[in-house]
């Protein structure tokens, strides 16, 4: 099998005026195809690690890959971790963004954000300063830990998979993600993005998680 780079769910220029139209472009067909190309080069020199779970859909496969990196082989390992991780939380990020949206969650969500954190405004800072403070290139995340919702950043393309966390909501701070538009300031980055969440969308992420 091999992983395929999925279709942006809107137009490059959806996102626009908050995320411009050249970001998203270089971002997908550039960053995020590399990421499934070297993962797949990756793979085919151990065809039976993919193999192995011949017939599950594409998703399933790389999520268990991603949970149980030791069971990988070790010369693989690390492009199955960064490219594999990178090509998980790319299709993550597309999803939880689009236009029209912004705003803040509703029901259920609202009310776990409130116990967590105290306020939907208090998680927001807690969650722009995990963004604003990872040194580097990585990401931030909202997750669901043993059935607590947390923020916390990783590094690279590594993502809360990887630790057992299950992944709510997430911010993609490489310099790539931003620098076109907003140059260094990766502060109005974090800022300009949340009128691009899509809280319908993490709703659905966090339902699924506290029906299991
Ligand atoms: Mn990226």
């Amino acid at each position: 099998m091999k992983f395929e780079l999925p279709a942006l769910p809107y137009p490059y220029d959806a996102l626009e005026p908050f995320i411009d139209a050249r970001t998203m472009e270089i971002h997908h067909t550039k960053h995020h195809a590399t990421y499934v190309a070297k993962l797949n080069e990756a793979l085919e020199k151990h065809p039976a690690v993919a193999h192995a779970s011949a017939g599950k859909p594409e998703f399933e496969i790389l999520e268990g890959l991603l949970k149980n990196l030791e069971a990988v082989p070790e010369d693989i390992r690390t492009a199955v971790r960064n490219h594999g991780g990178g090509h998980w939380n790319h299709s993550f990020f597309w999803l939880v963004m689009a236009p029209n949206a912004g705003g803040e969650p509703s029901s259920v969500l609202a009310e776990a954000i409130n116990n967590a954190f105290g306020s939907f405004e208090k998680f927001k800072e807690k969650f722009t300063s995990a963004g604003l403070n990872r040194f580097g290139s990585g990401w931030a995340w909202l997750v669901a830990s043993n059935g607590k919702l947390e923020v916390y950043s990783t590094p690279n393309q590594d993502n809360p998979l990887m630790e057992g966390k299950v992944p709510v909501l997430g911010i993609d701070v490489w310099e790539h993600a931003y620098y076109v538009k907003f140059l260094w300031n990766r502060a109005e980055y974090i800022k300009t993005w949340w009128n691009v969440v899509n809280w319908r969308r993490i709703e659905e992420n966090y339902n699924k998680i506290v029906k299991k």
